[in-house]
């Protein structure tokens, strides 16, 4: 057995509906501008070819909601809800659009939380977005639907309410980058493994959550999950 300097951290993990076991998340992958109506509320356009990708660090998910704390640093903490989908299968070099879906555990719904102030002062310089996304408690999630429950999800519909105020909804069928999609690109950028989850971007209606609000967020017949900021 490998010996640790100091006891090594509990891996984050998400809860699996059905299961008592839990879903060990390795790495964050986000996506951003998938859909052109938040594109053009953020003044951005859309890139049809190339996805935009960041990432957060796996410990920042929130697993299940809850309390969230509001970050520090930030006078303009914005939600964007996503589609979260959780893979369950390593990869192994680039994966074909045709295969991407076999790799996929299951999904579920998250908040992208964003530093808007950080983020729209590194975009003015060209820098890069890390402070304004991947900070801590930065990625609350639900719990994960496995595939075979959770059925084709391009159907359904991602929602936000803050305060029982529907504040984002859309139909999953208006992503620019399909799940699978998305899958392929990743593989041609970096080692996808079991445990990576990627949040696959947010339509228009991002707004600003301040200490106090409630949230609730969900996939039309598929998850729902909700937590307050602390
Ligand atoms: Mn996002």
């Amino acid at each position: 057995m490998t010996t640790t300097v100091f006891p090594a951290p509990a891996l984050p993990c998400l809860p699996v509906r059905g299961s008592s076991a839990q879903f060990p998340v390795h790495r964050i992958y986000c996506v951003g501008r998938n859909f052109a109506d938040h594109a053009r509320e953020m003044g951005a356009t859309v890139d049809r070819g190339n996805p935009v990708f960041f990432m957060k660090p796996a410990d920042a998910i929130v697993p299940g909601g809850g309390r969230v704390p509001y970050p520090p640093g930030t006078r303009d903490l914005h939600h964007e809800v996503e589609l979260v989908v959780a893979l369950g299968r390593d990869a192994h070099g680039e994966v074909a659009t045709a295969d991407a879906l076999s790799l996929v555990f299951g999904y579920g719904v998250g908040l992208d939380l964003t530093r808007r102030d950080l983020q729209a002062a590194a975009k003015a310089k060209g820098m890069p977005w890390d402070t304004a996304k991947g900070f801590d408690c930065s990625a609350p999630a639900s719990e994960l639907v496995p595939v075979a429950e959770a059925g084709p999800v391009s159907t359904r519909r991602l929602w936000l309410e803050v305060n029982g105020q529907l504040r984002q909804q859309s139909g999953l069928d208006q992503m620019v980058f399909t799940v699978a999609d998305v899958i392929h690109e990743l593989s041609r950028l970096y080692v996808l493994k079991a445990g990576d989850l990627v949040f696959m971007g947010t339509p228009a209606g991002v707004a600003a959550l301040v200490p106090g609000d409630q949230f609730r967020a969900g996939v039309d017949g598929l998850v729902e999950f909700g937590g307050h900021i602390a």
